[in-house]
């Protein structure tokens, strides 16, 4: 919270960036030109709201935050206005929600592509080696996912100078705030609405966010689809409390149960035809809310419990094969020539997917290597890790490619290496711990995404809702929890 990134804002600083800022054409972006005391008053009201409407996460500075609900709250970071962005832009990522869905879907049914596409990889990166694992197990013992639900969220940057909207990653497993996201659209439409004359902005230019809702319908009908009187879903405690949990538990008559991995190990019961109990209740959805990251794995309790679901027949969100489709290996894989053609028939939709493609490479591409060790900062470099901060930039880049050089040995299969996208850089009011700060910041705009199928039958394949993510423009990785990004809405222009 006291990043020196951010600029408290003071009256003098404001006045600086106006100058720098006088020239912008962008609407939203305007705001350099406000009054500093309307900042206050919108600062004010706008931390009054995310209050009463529980725009609010653990405070990691409470201790008994985060273990007692309720204790230890603290508005979650947000920007103070929404975001600008293309409608054209914003209309082609939501067009490519079902697209990737169906794609996620196809490629997890390809065992062998799942399996090669990995197979460096896993003698390189113990985590991914042991997702694979349980994925073998599951293929040698015949186990098949009839019922397939996947909760996604795609992540795009706009490349300023050619305007393409490029895909960051689908995010497969455990995709974050679809709760607070709907509530800072509903923020920022009930300031834009209050402060109508002041600011000039027209709150009907902030897209409907139905994120949070239509999850919850998603594992609602994935659990009709199991055919169970509850709806049992599998949690950890999070530092962001969930608001589509609470949602299921007030729009539909079920049961919600929130367990740790090492819970599910020393509770859980499978019975023979694939039931899977917790204490006497059957298990029908298990909705991940950790499990992406090594950490979530502290012994072999973790790993038995991901087993034990992945034999089960509940309907996983995600199933392992989901799981690794979401990898950057994965990611990387698909985007090489004719890959995509080995999943989707459709032309139109291949040309729209490969459209939103960066640059992706191997490590194994010397050529890219050579040049990303010449020109380090146009790269970003990867590892198959999720949940932000783990990526490698600017002369790191260089440093660790040279190093994996020297080593020659596998551990180069960790990585890939992506083309660096550099958004427009606009300066941005960001709310932390009650504090405004101003800084030049960039966006990155994630949409949800729900697919559920039973066999032949797809039930739901649909966008849902929207995240926006801002970050001061000097800071390289953009998580809202790892503490780089606040939460934001768009404002269509
Ligand atoms: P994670 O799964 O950890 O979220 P990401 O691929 O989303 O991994 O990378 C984390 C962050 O790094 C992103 O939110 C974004 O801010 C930044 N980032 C990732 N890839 C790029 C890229 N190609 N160009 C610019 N920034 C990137
Ligand atoms: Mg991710
Ligand atoms: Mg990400």
């Amino acid at each position: 919270s006291s990043s020196p990134l951010f600029l408290p804002i003071q009256s003098g600083r404001v006045e600086e960036i106006k100058t720098q800022y006088h020239n912008s054409t962008k609407p939203i972006s305007d705001f350099h030109s406000f009054d500093p005391e309307l900042i206050q008053r919108l600062v004010y009201d706008s931390l009054v709201w995310s209050s009463l409407h529980g725009l609010v996460a653990g405070d990691k500075n409470v201790q008994r935050s985060g273990t007692v609900p309720g204790v230890g709250m603290v508005h979650a970071p947000f920007a103070l206005l929404p975001m600008s962005f293309p409608e054209r832009q914003w209309r082609q990522a939501c067009e490519l929600a079902p697209i990737f869905n169906e794609l996620v879907d196809r490629v997890s049914l390809d065992a062998n592509f799942l399996q090669e596409s990995l197979s460096r990889t896993k003698k390189a990166d113990a985590f991914t080696s042991r997702l694979l694992d349980i994925h073998s197990k599951m293929l040698e013992s015949g186990k098949k996912e009839e019922i397939r639900l996947g909760l996604h969220r795609s992540d795009y940057m706009l490349d300023e100078q050619t305007k393409l909207l490029l895909q960051i990653e689908l995010n497969t497993i455990s995709s974050s705030f679809p709760g607070l996201s709907c509530l800072v659209s509903e923020l920022h439409r009930s300031i834009l609405n209050q402060y109508k004359e002041h600011l000039g902005l027209d709150s009907r230019r902030i897209p409907g966010n139905t994120a949070v809702s239509q999850f919850a319908e998603a594992l609602t009908k994935a659990w009709k689809e199991y055919n169970n009187p509850r709806l049992d879903l599998i949690d950890v405690p999070y530092l962001f409390y969930d608001n589509e949990f609470t949602k299921l538990c007030n729009t539909h008559d079920v049961t919600t149960i929130r367990k740790t991995l090492a819970e599910i190990d020393a509770q859980g019961v499978l019975l023979p035809d694939g039931t899977l109990l917790i204490g006497n209740q059957v298990i029908a959805v298990i909705y991940f809310r950790a499990g992406y990251a090594p950490i979530d794995y502290p012994s072999e309790s973790e790993w038995r419990a991901r087993e034990l679901m992945e034999q089960s027949s509940a309907v996983k969100c995600p199933s392992i094969s989901y799981h690794l489709t979401g990898t950057k290996k994965v990611q990387q894989e698909l985007a090489k020539p004719n890959v995509l053609e080995r999943f989707l028939e459709n032309k139109e939709d291949i040309a729209k997917l490969r459209k939103c493609f960066a640059g992706l490479w191997s490590l194994d591409d010397s050529n890219t290597v050579k040049d990303a060790i010449e020109r380090p900062e146009f790269y970003v470099m990867k590892p198959q890790r999720e949940g932000g901060g783990n990526n490698i930039y600017g002369d790191d880049v260089r440093k660790t490619l040279l190093r994996l050089q020297v080593e020659g040995s596998e551990e180069d299969a960790a990585y890939i290496l992506m083309q660096r996208i550099f958004p427009t850089i606009v300066p941005t009011f960001l709310m932390r711990d009650g504090i405004c700060h101003k800084d030049h910041a960039i966006s990155e705009l994630g949409i949800y995404s729900a697919y559920l199928r039973n066999k032949e039958n797809v039930i739901m394949n649909e966008q849902c809702g929207y995240l926006m993510r801002t970050k001061v423009s000097s800071s390289n990785e953009g998580g809202v929890a790892a503490g780089f990004a606040v939460l934001d809405s768009v404002y269509l222009t």
